[in-house]
């Protein structure tokens, strides 16, 4: 030992000791802010505020092996199912090793444009093919008189539908409205810098505004994983479609979905969140045009490096699923996570005796043909009995979901992300079966 120490100098050890020092403190802090509700990765959250879109874990463990017995150290740990964060699928992408690499020389893609003959100048044709072919080889989505738009997530499509869509002429913003449980982000992207177009007008179903209105349509569902009609049903309505989870892993894909307006993400469909890609299939050619330039407007294009680096990732998708009985098929793996992690939380909530989860009809699903329940995305979970508020008693769990409020619901309900790395979702299913009031 004394050798040891003297190979480092005085100034070694004080370096050390003050990361050390540093280190533990960050580390009390995170846990702390974690139990409290008051951390949320990248941004803090009033404790009373309704503004909460959390996009990073600081408490999210790393591992991805499904076989790891759950340490001491696991079941203490807090456990953030907060935000849907598709880690889960880092698994898959590891596997396929350098099959979506993109290599980008310094000099290519620098200009803002991808085809200044499209209506939509920045989408890349590469992408557009592959989002064409993708839609074909899984059947969820008519492509044929579409005009597609590429934008930076979904997030900023929606808004680009809003500009697009809004009558301009009107005195007064036109209401945007979704059927309870809805989207949490939908109010706060809405009326986030309090546009004269358009404003958010709540749950759908007690809307009885006259007049024209927008309504979101979210199927499956986001909180609840249910498949989704308009319920306003009024000649004057405009409809958005968003379809993010309308793909096999979560739900059997019955027909093409061909609406007006129609909102895809790279996000919940290959769990590629950061590269920010989603697309919109649009019939109506002004109203694409409208959009295209709202995106213009807004961020003057959409990063072509991430167009190219997904419609790689599509690429690979549709060829893993055209192959015949393809061994490394997206889609088969993914629906067997969901299913065997579906099946896992139903055991612990009747283990538990506390909580009840939707339960879903099974139907036939032409891609995969197999006849399954719905595996959604996230679990809409109810506290039953005299547990009122649910996300603090979960908390008190060291599991962190979101409440019900945030849906346009009540705090009996939370939404839980089903799409976290896999320890992380071990340790979540085995604390929640023990939980006992
Ligand atoms: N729509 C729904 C229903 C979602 O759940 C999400 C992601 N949570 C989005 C849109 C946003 O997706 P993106 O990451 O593409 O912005």
């Amino acid at each position: 030992m004394a050798n040891l120490l003297g190979v480092f100098t005085a100034k070694n050890l004080l370096v050390l000791s003050l990361a050390l020092n540093v280190s533990l403190i960050f580390r009390v802090l995170l846990l702390h802010d974690a139990q409290n509700g008051s951390f949320n990765g990248f941004f803090f959250t009033k404790h009373n505020g309704s503004q909460k879109e959390a996009l990073f874990s600081p408490v999210s463990s790393s591992s991805s092996s499904s076989s790891l017995p759950i340490s001491q150290g696991d079941r203490d740990r807090v456990i953030n199912l907060d935000h849907g964060d598709p880690t889960m699928y880092e698994s898959y992408w590891q596997r396929m090793g350098e099959e979506t690499t993109v290599v980008i020389p310094g000099w290519q893609f620098m200009s803002y444009f991808s085809d200044a003959t499209r209506l939509c100048w920045f989408l890349e044709p590469e992408f557009a093919n592959q989002i064409v072919r993708l839609h074909n080889v899984v059947g969820n989505a008519v492509t044929e008189n579409r005009h597609i738009v590429v934008g930076t997530g979904s997030t900023q499509l929606y808004q680009a539908a809003l500009y697009a869509l809004s009558p301009d002429t009107d005195a007064e913003p036109i209401s945007v409205v979704s059927a309870a449980p809805y989207y949490s982000s939908y109010p706060l992207i809405t009326d986030c810098v309090k546009s004269g177009l358009y404003k958010w007008g709540g749950d759908a179903l007690s809307f009885s505004k006259n007049g024209p209105y927008i309504e979101l349509v979210t199927s499956p569902n986001n909180p609840d994983g249910f498949a989704r009609r308009s319920v306003v049903n009024r000649s004057e309505g405009i409809l958005i479609h968003d379809l993010a989870y309308y793909w096999p892993q979560y739900t059997p894909i019955s027909s093409a979905a061909n609406y007006d307006l129609m909102l895809f993400t790279a996000s919940k469909s290959t769990g590629h969140a950061g590269m920010r890609i989603g697309w919109a299939l649009v019939k109506d050619e002004d109203v694409a045009r409208k959009m295209t330039k709202y995106i213009e407007i807004n961020t003057i294009g959409v990063s072509k490096d991430s167009q190219l680096r997904a419609a790689k990732v599509l690429k690979v998708i549709s060829d893993n699923s055209e192959r015949p009985n393809a061994d490394g098929s997206f889609f088969e793996f993914s629906y067997h996570v969901m299913a065997k992690r579906w099946k896992q939380l139903r055991e612990a909530v009747h283990e538990s005796g506390l909580f009840s989860v939707p339960e879903f009809p099974p139907q036939l699903c032409k891609f995969l043909n197999v006849v399954f329940e719905p595996q959604p995305a996230f679990a809409w979970v109810k506290c039953e009995g005299e547990i009122e508020d649910c996300e603090s008693f979960l908390r008190g769990k060291k599991i962190l979901t979101r409440s019900g409020k945030h849906f346009g619901v009540g705090p009996k309900y939370v939404r839980i992300s089903m799409l976290d790395r896999d320890r992380n979702y071990e340790t979540f299913v085995e604390r929640l079966s023990t939980i006992r009031l």
